[in-house]
């Protein structure tokens, strides 16, 4: 097996390429011409409740890139009806044929590769390098999950079929990867599938089902959702029709899932306050470039950002070491992602509940290396990365995902304090630990508490297969199984097996 690779936007023929892409889509975003329609029963359907899609790309300033329709009460329930007829017959074909069609897939998505980043850009505000890594992420899922039924499929004894009507429900910070991987997780598996996407990314998912759709995929199999939130928790969540929901979100609303329909498969990854522990015997201008791209990248929206950095003693008072942070950190431009010097975007909404406390300590008098600014001082969007030095065990810092660029620092007196530190948090889904020496390593993987562990690596960007994604204790809610793990589809199937328990 071998993972899609990515873009090397070093080279010249691809900054070519990516200067190609910002030109179309800078139109496409000025002349406000991107419009997603719900697909219910394999019509687009129309209705007077259009929302404008504001253009994130440069500084919200409030130009429509496009806009989209909502789906009503009486599309959900539909759709749900659809699914569960199973009208174009996907839950007949043989896993074979499913991963043929599945296979088609993933190469629409290499030949959309250049509309999806241009999407992201325009709609979410992600640099084109981080929307890259999405799209080989989607190929990954889309090779990989039909490939892992065929091999539960070939154990002897064991008896597979569709549970039925999947739901997936995919946020903005990845508008790309979540929901193709959600969605080519419950089709390998035999599901007919709906995809309700965030309402800041509707027009990046219905990019991600055109790929769907052109391979092959009817679309009665897999329809389109677009709506508002608190709808689709009143009225699609609890539709008794619909077998399994695979959720990326807020805890909040994944307990608020479970409260409505107990009786379901939730499968929820939620947030993390992940953490990297740097000790003495790290490799100091490692550490520094695995945090900072850990903390910063996408302005910090990913449930496996960094956003506390534990340093053992011998480091934290290192003024050296401190200025290397400060220095790699406050070199990071932030401003328009057409621009290519620019490695930040803007936020995906205006700071708000935790990250506008975090940000309110700046009041506090706290300690900060980099005290919170902004790129251009009129855009509350703009936020530059931030770092506050001296975060004690039980701040509001320590203990709560902010989802920002803000990186909390804390001081340890050794490696078993630090763990400590991590571990009280209640999250476990990323976790990274900066040591060039095997015994703390040892020590570290054995105690610390989280899904995925990475020694010497950033605490982003998890590839299929190698490092299945998910976590435990508040990171993951529901029977969650890993993203991109080999027993990821067991959860959207029915086995009956003679001999094996899974
Ligand atoms: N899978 C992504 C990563 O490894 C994070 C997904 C998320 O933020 O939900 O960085």
């Amino acid at each position: 097996y071998e993972s899609e690779a990515d873009t090397d936007f070093v080279l010249e023929q691809n900054k070519k390429w990516a200067r190609e892409i910002a030109n179309k889509w800078k139109k496409i975003a000025k002349e406000g011409g991107y419009h997603a329609r719900p697909v219910v029963a394999s019509k687009k359907i129309e209705n007077s409740d259009i929302v404008e899609v504001i253009d994130k790309s440069q500084y919200h300033k409030g130009i429509a890139v496009g806009s989209y329709v909502k789906a009503q009460t009486d599309d959900m329930h539909e759709a749900v009806r659809v699914a569960k007829k199973d009208i174009d017959g996907w839950r007949k074909l043989t896993i074979k044929e499913r991963q043929k069609i599945l296979m088609d897939v993933a190469h629409e998505f290499r030949k959309r590769r250049a509309d999806l980043i241009g999407v992201a850009a325009a709609e979410v505000g992600k640099v084109f390098s981080e929307t890259d890594v999405e799209v080989s992420e989607a190929i990954d899922f889309l090779n990989f999950y039909p490939y892992s039924v065929r091999k539960i499929e070939e154990l002897e004894g064991v008896h597979i079929s569709p549970k039925g009507v999947g739901l997936v429900v995919s946020p903005w910070n990845f508008p790309i990867a979540i929901p193709a991987g959600g969605v080519a997780a419950a089709l390998a598996a035999g599901n007919t599938v709906i995809l309700k996407p965030a309402s800041d990314s509707v027009l990046c998912a219905q990019m991600v089902c055109e790929c769907f759709w052109s391979a092959g995929v009817g679309r009665n199999t897999l329809q389109f959702l677009p709506s508002s939130g608190a709808l689709a928790g009143e009225e699609l969540i609890a539709n008794r029709d619909i077998d399994f929901t695979i959720f990326t979100g807020g805890e909040q609303t994944a307990y608020s899932m479970i409260k409505k329909r107990s009786d379901i498969h939730l499968s929820a990854e939620t947030g993390g306050k992940d953490a990297t522990i740097v000790t003495s015997m790290a490799d100091r201008d490692q550490a520094v470039k695995n945090v900072v791209a850990s903390a910063f990248n996408n302005s910090g929206q990913k449930c496996s950002a960094t956003s506390l950095l534990v340093l053992e003693d011998e480091l934290y008072s290192d003024e050296n070491f401190k200025k290397m942070l400060f220095d790699a950190a406050s070199s990071l431009e932030v401003g328009s992602v057409w621009d290519f010097k620019n490695r930040i975007g803007a936020l995906s909404s205006k700071p708000s509940g935790n990250l506008q406390k975090a940000l309110s300590y700046l009041d506090d008098g706290e300690e900060w290396l980099i005290p919170p600014s902004y790129a251009d001082s009129d855009n509350p969007y703009m936020l530059k990365p931030s770092i506050r030095w001296g975060t004690k065990s039980g701040d509001f810092c320590h203990m709560n995902e902010l989802f920002g660029p803000v990186l909390s620092v804390m001081r340890a007196d050794d490696l078993k304090s630090a763990i400590d530190v991590v571990n009280s948090t209640g999250y476990g889904l990323t976790s990274g630990i900066e040591s060039l020496d095997e015994r703390e390593q040892k020590i570290w993987r054995e105690e610390l508490k989280a899904g995925n562990l990475y020694i010497n690596r950033g605490t982003t960007g998890a590839i299929v297969i190698r490092q299945p994604f998910g976590g435990m204790g508040k990171s993951a809610i529901g029977s969650g199984k890993k993203a991109g793990g080999f027993n990821y589809v067991t959860q959207l199937m029915n086995i009956s097996a003679d001999e094996i328990e899974f």
